[in-house]
């Protein structure tokens, strides 16, 4: 008998490796926070001898799911202006509700309100971007979830910095304070080509070169930009990005709903890697990246809810859902995104995006330990066919019981170990009473 941290026994484990299996009646042993063993459970039982063990007799093991594009922090903005475009919710909304309520007090509890809700719903990695990262990155250090905290760069001055330079010196920094941290990593994150100027945008591409993290960036989002974009540089965003030498592995394009057949060829030549945000390009009626045709001319897609005041949520099994369903209705063809393909997004294809895909997206021996586990023995979501099926067509997120992260146990039985639920919904809603009495 061998002896290890913890033990798993599953009704199904859902590896999220080649050829999509569905392994019944399997386990998951960690020790060390790492996966040691994924065997099947008439084997674990005879071999291993855990300090704590698991009985999932109706649950499905998944791989921690990985959200690729959060604004973390504006979870305290979830309904605060709805129903406009995209431009009109930024300029006349956003924007200015930033400038007067953003500041570390705001993130910190907007982070820690979007981590619980993103824990709650089986995610155990998120790509964000917003000011004051090293505000996120150390909340998602205390709460135990992963994250590739964005240093954000924009020409006008906010809060956070005053100078496009100033963002870069104070992305920096954050990048090297968490040097070495085994949860948070970071990357160069500039708004949009429409608001960071190219002398920016090329010292994020040689310092990005240097730090060796990515680049991520909302590109191509609505056929506005690109119209603005022709008017003004006579070129298309991703054409500009391309010239300074952006347009690379170490590229994650946000969004991708206006391409060009041109366009797609130079993604996948490139090893440049989109992030498809369909429920947030819904509701600002922003476009539809066609996704299919991404994925069969060999880009990495993955999946992102982008922030919960364009969303309204940090759903990721509801993202998939939207994913799947919109794919096929955009291209007409009900095979243009299976299941196993969104669940994909929303696990592997994240972590490569985020060169994570060593650590986390899939469940395999030595990869850490980023295990969700989801109850399907529910009327909601019986009978079971197919697990993957269900995980993405039927599944809501209160069925997820139990996350690990790096082999801890983050939450147990629907309840979060790290994090005070009752002190986070209380100062949520204070911040929603000062915003509202001030806004009147
Ligand atoms: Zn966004």
């Amino acid at each position: 008998m061998k002896n290890v941290d913890t033990l798993m026994h599953a009704r199904w484990v859902i590896p999220v490796t080649a050829g999509n299996p569905r392994l019944s009646h399997h386990s998951i042993a960690v020790h060390d926070g790492r996966i040691v063993d994924i065997l099947p459970t008439t084997h674990a039982r005879e071999q291993f001898a855990a300090r704590t063990t698991f009985d999932y007799p109706g649950h499905a093991l998944i791989p921690g799911l990985i959200n690729t594009h959060t604004h973390a922090a504006m979870s305290l903005f979830r309904g605060l202006a709805d129903d406009i475009a995209l431009m009109d919710w930024l300029q006349n909304h956003i924007w200015p509700a930033e400038a007067k309520w953003v500041n570390e007090e705001f993130v910190q509890t907007g982070a820690e309100l979007a981590i619980a809700e993103m824990l709650r719903s089986g995610t155990t990695c998120f790509n964000d971007m917003y000011f004051f990262p090293d505000v996120t990155g150390r909340v998602a250090r205390k709460a135990g979830i992963r994250a590739c905290v964005g240093l954000i760069v924009i020409d006008f001055p906010t809060v956070w910095a005053g100078s496009a330079d100033e963002y870069l010196d104070k992305g920096i920094a954050v990048h090297d304070s968490f040097r070495n941290d085994d949860l948070i990593t970071t990357c160069f994150a500039p708004h949009a080509p429409y608001t960071v100027s190219d002398a920016p945008l090329e010292k994020i591409r040689s310092y990005a070169h240097e730090m060796d993290i990515p680049v991520t960036i909302h590109l191509h989002e609505t056929a506005h930009e690109i119209e603005e974009a022709m008017k003004q540089n006579a070129m298309r965003p991703l054409q500009r990005l391309n010239a300074i030498g952006l347009v690379s592995p170490a590229l994650i394009a946000v969004h991708m709903t206006q391409l060009e057949a041109a366009e797609i060829e130079i993604l996948a030549g490139s090893g440049s890697h989109v992030v498809h945000c369909p429920e947030s390009n819904l509701k600002l009626a922003s476009g539809f990246c066609p996704v299919g045709t991404l994925l069969r001319a060999g880009v990495n897609v993955a999946l992102g809810t982008d922030g919960a005041a364009s969303n309204n949520d940090l759903d990721m099994l509801g993202e998939m859902r939207t994913a799947a369903l919109l794919a096929k209705g955009v291209a007409g063809n009900p095979e243009a995104l299976p299941a196993e393909d969104a669940l994909r997004m929303a696990t592997i294809n994240g972590a490569r995006a985020l060169g994570l895909d060593d650590k986390t997206g899939s469940l395999e021996i030595g990869k850490e330990a980023d295990i969700v586990a989801v109850n399907f023995d529910t009327i909601e979501t019986s009978p079971v066919y197919d697990p993957v099926s269900q995980l993405v067509y039927s599944c809501g997120r209160e069925q997820v019981s139990d996350v690990w992260i790096a082999g801890r146990h983050v939450m147990k039985d629907r309840v979060l170990t790290q994090l005070d639920e009752q002190d986070i919904r209380d100062q949520a809603r204070d911040w929603s009473r000062k915003i509202e009495t001030e806004d009147k």
